[in-house]
C-alpha cells in the first residue's frame, strides 16, 4: 500500500519499505512506504492548506458526510476485519466488532457536528456581552497503536474532524493497512483530498516530526505511558494540545455476594478478548477469600474452553500476541513470579502443535500466589496472563487496586448497589465498571487518572477536546466608559 497524502497514494520520498507480519504465521501480508520527515511536512502542508475550507463546511453537511463515510466503512466491513485479523492478530469476530465500533463512533460524532453550540454571557456590570465560541485547534497529529488500530483512529478522528480540524495519521508501524484502507475509505465517500492524511513510518521519525512540527497544533495519542512521557515533552516546546491515553493495570474486584458465574465469564473476556492486548484488559484479579476456591475452580475450567488459533478461522476464539517482542515480555513476566513463589493455574508456555510454531501464539495464562511486588503486579501486563490475588475484604481490595502507578480502568462485581458506589468511589481510576468487563462506548467519555494519561476520548468531551474557546466581548454604544485613559 502507500502513503496517502492529499488524497492522492503516493511512495515515501526515499523509496524505502516495510513488510507487515501476521503475527499467526509469519508471513508478509504487505509492505508500506516506510515514511520520513519530508513525507509528514508534505501531509502536514496538505492538511494545514485544507483546514480553514473544512471548517467552513456547514454543519449539517459536515454531519451528512461523516454519516455518508460511517455507510461506507460499514459496507467495506468483511474486507477491512479480514486485513485487521491478518495484520494484528485478533479473531475475525473481534476485527469485525472493532470496524463496528468505528463506524458507531463517526456515526455519534456526526449527530454532534450539526448540534454542537456555543453561548452568549451577558456581562455582570451590564455594558454588553460576550460570545464564546468553538473554533477547531487547527493540524492534529493522530498517533495510534497496534493493539486496537481502528477504533483508536476513530475515537481520535471522529470528533476532531466533527470540530473541524484536519488531521495526518500515523498508525503503529505493525498495523497500518486497515487504517490506510479506512481512510482511503472516508475519501472515496466523499472527504476532501488533504482533510485526513496518513504517514506510515517510524515512531521515532514520523512520530517524533509530528510532535515538532510547528504547523502541528496537537498530538493525539494512544500508547504506552512511556512514549506519552516523551510526546508530553516534546509538545511542550511549542506549547502542543496533547491527549494523552496511555497504559493501565486494571484492577477487576469480586465481591463474596458478585454473580459467580457472570464474574467468572467477565474475568474470562476481560483478560483475554484481544489475547489481553487491550489497556483497559482485566489485568490483576482480587477475590475475596471466601468465594476465591469456588471462582478460581471455575475459571480454570473457563479458561480451558479458550481455542487458540489464527483468527481468521471461525473456531478461533484467542489469536496470537502480536509480536515475537511482546511475547518475550509476557513470558519475562510469568517467569518472574513464578521465581517469587506464584503458581501456574492454567498455561504458562507456549501452546504444543505444529499449527502453532511460526506465529507467536502462548497460552490463556492463570498465576495464583503473586507476590505483591512481581513484575505482573507492578507493571502493565499486556497479554494473555491473569494474576490472582486474595482479599479479605472491601477496603483491602480497594487499597490493593489503588497501589500503581496506573489509573485507567477498573470493575467490581457485587449484587450490593452500596458497594458498588463505593468502591466507584473509592478506586482511583478514569473508569469504574458495575458487574462489567471493560465496554467502550462512543457516548461516555474515557480516559485514564495518574500516569495512565491526561484527558478524555470519546463523548462530548471528546469533542471538546478538538476544540479552542474563543472569547468575543461586545460592548454596546453609549454604555460603560470606565476603561478611557485619563486625559490630562
Ligand atoms: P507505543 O507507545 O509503543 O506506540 C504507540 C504509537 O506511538 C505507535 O504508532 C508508535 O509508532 C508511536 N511512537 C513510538 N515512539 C514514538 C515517538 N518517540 N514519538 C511519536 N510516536 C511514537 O505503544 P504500543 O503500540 O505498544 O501500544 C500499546 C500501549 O498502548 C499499551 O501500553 C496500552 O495500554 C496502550 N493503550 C492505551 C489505551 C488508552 O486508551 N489509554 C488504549 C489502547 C492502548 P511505531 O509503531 O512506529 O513504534
Amino acid at each position: 500500500m502507500k502513503l496517502l497524502i492529499d488524497g492522492r497514494n503516493i511512495d515515501s520520498v526515499t523509496g524505502a519499505t516495510t513488510n507487515v507480519v501476521n503475527p499467526a504465521t509469519g508471513e508478509v501480508v504487505d509492505s508500506v512506504p516506510r515514511g520520513g520527515r519530508e513525507d509528514v511536512r508534505m501531509a502536514v502542508d496538505a492538511a494545514e492548506a485544507r483546514l480553514s475550507k473544512w471548517f467552513a463546511v456547514a454543519p449539517l453537511d459536515r454531519s451528512r458526510l461523516l454519516s455518508k463515510i460511517a455507510q461506507s466503512v460499514a459496507a467495506k466491513s468483511n474486507e477491512l476485519a479480514r486485513t485487521l485479523t491478518m495484520e494484528q492478530g485478533k479473531p475475525l469476530n473481534e476485527a469485525l466488532g472493532e470496524i463496528g465500533g468505528f463506524v458507531s463512533c463517526i456515526e455519534y460524532y456526526a449527530s454532534l457536528a450539526a448540534s454542537s453550540r456555543a453561548s452568549q454571557l451577558p456581562f455582570l456590570s451590564g455594558e454588553g456581552y460576550s460570545m464564546i465560541l468553538k473554533r477547531p485547534i487547527g493540524v492534529v497529529g493522530a498517533i495510534v497503536p497496534w493493539n486496537f488500530p481502528v477504533s483508536l483512529l476513530g475515537w481520535k478522528v471522529a470528533p476532531g474532524l466533527a470540530a473541524g480540524n484536519t488531521f495526518v495519521v500515523k498508525p503503529a508501524s505493525t498495523t497500518p493497512l486497515t487504517d490506510l484502507k479506512i481512510v482511503g475509505a472516508m475519501v472515496e465517500a466523499g472527504l476532501p483530498p488533504g482533510v485526513v492524511n496518513v504517514v506510515t513510518g517510524p515512531g521515532s521519525v514520523v512520530g517524533e516530526e509530528l510532535i515538532s512540527n510547528q504547523k502541528v497544533s496537537k498530538i493525539a495519542f494512544t500508547g504506552e505511558t512511556v512514549t506519552g512521557k516523551r510526546i508530553m515533552e516534546g509538545c511542550a516546546k511549542d506549547l502542543k494540545r496533547v491527549t494523552l491515553e496511555l497504559g493501565g493495570s486494571d484492577p477487576m474486584i469480586v465481591c463474596d455476594d458478585a454473580d459467580i458465574d457472570l464474574a467468572v465469564e467477565g474475568a474470562a473476556h476481560g483478560r483475554f478478548r484481544n489475547c489481553g492486548q487491550a489497556c483497559t484488559a482485566t489485568k490483576r484479579l482480587f477475590l475475596f477469600e471466601s468465594i476465591a476456591d469456588d471462582f478460581v475452580r471455575r475459571l480454570k475450567q473457563r479458561v480451558g474452553l479458550i481455542r487458540i488459533g489464527n483468527g481468521l478461522d471461525p473456531k478461533t476464539a484467542m489469536g496470537p500476541i502480536h509480536s515475537e517482542e511482546q511475547r518475550k515480555d509476557i513470558e519475562g513476566m510469568v517467569e518472574d513470579a513464578k521465581a517469587r513463589g506464584g503458581k501456574i493455574l492454567h498455561g504458562g508456555k507456549r501452546p504444543d502443535g505444529v499449527e502453532y510454531k511460526k506465529g507467536y501464539f502462548y497460552e490463556p495464562t492463570l498465576v495464583s500466589d503473586v507476590d505483591f511486588g512481581a513484575r505482573m503486579a507492578k507493571e502493565e501486563c499486556f497479554g494473555p496472563a491473569l494474576p490472582i490475588f486474595l482479599v479479605k475484604d472491601l477496603d483491602e481490595a480497594i487499597e490493593r487496586a489503588n497501589d500503581t502507578i496506573y489509573g485507567l480502568g477498573s470493575s467490581v462485581w457485587t449484587r450490593n448497589l452500596e458497594t458498588a458506589y463505593h468502591a466507584a468511589e473509592m478506586i482511583q481510576a478514569g473508569t469504574t465498571w458495575v458487574n462489567s468487563p471493560p465496554i467502550g462506548r462512543p457516548e461516555v467519555p474515557f480516559g485514564g487518572v495518574k500516569q495512565s494519561g491526561i484527558g478524555r476520548e470519546l463523548g462530548v468531551e471528546g469533542l471538546e477536546a478538538y476544540f479552542e474557546t474563543k472569547s468575543v466581548q461586545v460592548y454596546e454604544y453609549g454604555k460603560g466608559k470606565k476603561w478611557q485613559f485619563p486625559v490630562m
